[in-house]
């Protein structure tokens, strides 16, 4: 290096930078597959045009980096909203049938890279080859749904109390849909708004998480080839890469109809306020401190297998992820014990979650690895006895231990603090009552779970004194919700449904209309006009 002048040292540099992506690995070849290369535009409003810095996107299972991202600018996003509010015009104009059609081939389009998109979900935010093929599905899914739903987006016809009247409900599109997701979900969550926001008329803009930009762009690769089969504008799907000023500019933009955000309370809290202040429709799928309440007659054999999964599986980072259990003390001990063992018995399945074998994947990022730690240590010095794990892996990438904590107050700070990790608190609970009580103590209200073999815990439950969560389960974990069903939650969880069976009213107005067939003006009746 010694005898290159400068530009030869740049060059060289930057070959062994190149060199050195996963991206150019071939066990990773299903990247270039997807049509990623070693530099990738992240903005996309009907062409590939991003004017940001260039950043890298890494595996948390070695924290290499995968491949570069341009990302975009506020600039860039002011474009973007431009081509997708262009697109709209011509999109809410297209019979929703028809929509429903594209959205088909969007779905189609999926299937046939599903492993591919499903692995480098895996790869760039760390779960599990399952569930990284299993959040395609998700989105496939939603494609089907959208496109039965398509045919059935009905309005209603309400009886008159005048004579010759007669009330009509109908429902139009939005506009622009501006969706801002979290770096967990980075396919699935777009997908659930990309699909129904399209049935319902309307074109999208999407802010993926800073982490996840790879997912982001080869989703929106894909989408851009069914829309260019069907001679349509690529505004209607744009994308624009970035950090919280992106989405900072989109939550403040008037011409972004709806502000659909998938993300932490914290940053939701903000977002909301903002998106309110200006009289925007808004969207929010938020944190979660989600529980399952075990009563003295729940099946335990059906227990156990459900509390690990959801407690353990995606390494804690699912917003439905298990982090409370609370037991009735007469099982208590049992159930600990079962727990304890079931942990154990996958301390050697945790690692790359690429290889088939892996069960447990790593967090996201350092930054999470020191949350963890964080809230392991403030556990302990608020009386907490780590029954498992606790620990920090000592090996590349980011992994830790599943961890069992029990001896602490249902109403402990670090007990009703979303931690995004595998820690699961232990609490006990005397009856259903007091397992409803502690259930709903925490900020939160996303998901739970009851296990009971009673009917009258299961209305209870479900009741106006039950759980006050968007997803109420009876004997079956807590995460795992299904497309068409369930989705969503109350309190400090923001409010509204991305998926669910009313969800797609939330991509639309509704337009009242009375219609008078009479030749009467009974609202005038008795003023003579000239
Ligand atoms: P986050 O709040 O840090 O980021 C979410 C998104 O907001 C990212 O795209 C980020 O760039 C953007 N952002 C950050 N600051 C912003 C600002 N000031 N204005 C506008 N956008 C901004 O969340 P995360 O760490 O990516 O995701 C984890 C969180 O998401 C957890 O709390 C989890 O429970 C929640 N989550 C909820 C659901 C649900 O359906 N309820 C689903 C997935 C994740």
């Amino acid at each position: 290096m010694r005898f290159l002048s400068a530009g030869v040292k740049t060059a060289v540099l930057q070959s062994r930078r190149m060199a050195s992506l996963l991206i150019n690995d071939s066990k990773y070849a299903f990247l270039k597959d997807l049509g990623l290369s070693e530099t990738n535009s992240g903005v996309f409003n009907g062409k590939w045009a991003a004017s940001g810095p260039v950043t890298q996107s890494f595996s948390p299972a070695n924290n290499l980096p995968i491949a570069n991202i341009q990302n975009g600018t506020t600039e860039d996003f002011d474009k973007a909203v431009v081509e997708a509010r262009k697109a709209y015009e011509q999109w809410c104009e297209v019979p929703a049938p028809r929509r429903g059609e594209v959205v088909r081939q969007i779905g189609d389009k999926l299937r046939a890279n599903l492993q591919n998109l499903g692995a480098l979900v895996s790869l760039e935010m760390g779960k599990i080859s399952a569930e990284g093929v299993g959040e395609v599905q998700e989105y496939v899914d939603i494609c089907d749904y959208a496109t039965g739903l398509s045919r059935s987006l009905e309005g209603r016809i309400f009886p008159s109390e005048r004579p010759g009247h007669t009330l009509l409900e109908q429902w139009n599109p939005l506009g622009v849909v501006g969706v801002i997701s979290a770096f967990n979900f980075p396919c699935a969550v777009y997908g659930w708004n990309n699909a129904l926001a399209l049935v319902t008329g309307n074109s999208l803009i999407w802010k993926p998480a800073p982490s996840t930009p790879l997912t982001a762009i080869a989703v929106t690769k894909l989408i851009e080839e069914v829309l260019k089969a069907n001679n349509l504008p690529g505004g209607l799907c744009s994308l624009v890469c970035g950090e919280g000023d992106v989405g900072q500019a989109l939550v403040k933009d008037k011409r972004v109809n709806l502000v659909s955000f998938t993300g932490s309370t914290e940053v939701g809290r903000i977002v909301g306020q903002q998106v309110q202040g200006r009289f925007g429709k808004l969207l929010l799928e938020l944190g979660g401190n989600n529980a399952i309440v075990v009563n003295d007659d729940a099946d335990l054999d059906m227990v156990v297998p459900a509390t690990v999964f959801a407690a353990v599986g995606t390494a804690g980072q699912r917003c439905t992820t298990t982090r409370r259990l609370i037991i009735h003390e007469k099982v208590y001990d049992q159930v600990l014990e079962r727990l304890k063992r079931a942990y154990a018995q996958f301390e050697s399945r945790i690692g790359d979650p690429l290889e088939s074998t892996t069960i447990i994947g790593p967090l996201h990022n350092h930054e999470a690895v020191l949350k963890f730690k964080a809230s392991i240590a403030e556990a302990i010095a608020l009386g907490g006895k780590v029954e498992y794990g606790g620990k920090v892996l000592e090996r590349d990438g980011n992994f830790v231990l599943p961890t069992i904590v029990t001896g602490l107050k249902p109403d402990s700070p670090v007990v009703l603090r979303e931690t995004f990790a595998p820690i699961l608190y232990v609490l006990k609970c005397k009856d259903v009552d007091e397992g409803i009580r502690i259930n709903n103590s925490s900020a939160q209200g996303l998901s739970s779970s009851l296990f009971t073999s009673n009917l009258q815990n299961v209305f209870k439950w479900m009741g106006p004194k039950g759980s006050d969560c968007g997803i109420v389960n009876v004997n079956i974990p807590t995460s795992g919700a299904e497309i068409g069903g369930a989705f969503g939650g109350e309190k400090e969880t923001g409010g509204g449904r991305e998926s669910g069976s009313d969800s797609w009213r939330q991509y639309m107005r509704r337009s009242t209309c009375t219609i008078n067939f009479s030749k009467q003006l009974p609202l005038a009746q008795g003023i003579k006009f000239e």
